[in-house]
C-alpha cells in the first residue's frame, strides 16, 4: 500500500478483488461464492480469471503491485501467461522473527489498521489512532495458527522464489530490520529496477 502510493500506481490486493467481485456478482464472483459458501477455497482457474479481469481495467495501465498473489506454483504459470511481471519482491525474514512480529501485533476491530507494541504502538493504549476502534489480537494470530500457516507458506509458496529466481525477476529485500527502514530500502530497490509491475509473496513480514 505505501509503496502504490509513493510510486502512484495502483495496489490490487486479491482479497479485495474477490471480495469485490462476489459483492457485484460478476459471472467469476457468482462461482467464487459458492466455494466460500460451501467451506472451500477458491479454485485457480476463477481466482486467476478475476485477478485478469482487474489487471485489464484502465488504472492498470500504468503500472500495478499484486498483492497475495500468485501463492503458488500453478498460479504463478497461469498468471505468466496473462501479464509477465517485471519484478518480485521477495521480504526475507527469519521464521523466528516473522511469528514475533505477527503473534505480537494487534488489530483495528473497525478499520483494520495493524499495530505493533513494539515498533508502531497507537497513540493511545487500545485505540486507534485513525479511527478511535479498539484494538485487538486477531484469532489468527495465536502462535500455534501462525507456525500452521507458515506450514502452508513453506510447502507451497517459498519454491516461488525459485521459480522467480531462475529468470532473474526477484527482488530479494531484508525484512528483518524495522518496518521504516525496509520501506525505504524497497523504494531504492523498486526505482533501480524501473518497474512498470511488481508483486510481494510474503505478505506476513511487513505490517502496513
Ligand atoms: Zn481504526
Amino acid at each position: 500500500m505505501r509503496l502504490a502510493d509513493r510510486l502512484g500506481i495502483e495496489h490490487i490486493s486479491t482479497g479485495d478483488i474477490l471480495r469485490t467481485a462476489v459483492k457485484d456478482k460478476t459471472p467469476l464472483g457468482k462461482k467464487a461464492h459458492e466455494f466460500i459458501n460451501s467451506g472451500n477455497l477458491v479454485p485457480d482457474d476463477i481466482m486467476i480469471g478475476i485477478v485478469q479481469e482487474r489487471l485489464t481495467e484502465k488504472d492498470c495501465a500504468a503500472g500495478f503491485i499484486l498483492d497475495g498473489f500468485p501463492r503458488t506454483i500453478p498460479q504463478a504459470e497461469m498468471l505468466d501467461d496473462i501479464v509477465l511481471l517485471d519484478s518480485v519482491i521477495f521480504f526475507d525474514v527469519s521464521e523466528e522473527e516473522c511469528v514475533r512480529r505477527l503473534t505480537t501485533r494487534k488489530i483495528c476491530s473497525k478499520c483494520g489498521l495493524i499495530y505493533n507494541p513494539a515498533t508502531h504502538p497507537p497513540l493511545r493504549e487500545g485505540k486507534c489512532d485513525k479511527c478511535g476502534g479498539d484494538i485487538t489480537s486477531r484469532a489468527d494470530d495465536l502462535p500455534e495458527t501462525v507456525r500452521e500457516r507458515l506450514k502452508v507458506y513453506t510447502k507451497s509458496t517459498e519454491p516461488l522464489v525459485k521459480f522467480y529466481k531462475k529468470d532473474g525477476r526477484l527482488l530479494p529485500i531484508d525484512a528483518g530490520v524495522k518496518p521504516d527502514e525496509v520501506f525505504e530500502n524497497l523504494v531504492l530497490l523498486v526505482k533501480r529496477q524501473d518497474p512498470a509491475t511488481c508483486l510481494r509473496i510474503e505478505d506476513s513480514s511487513v505490517g502496513e
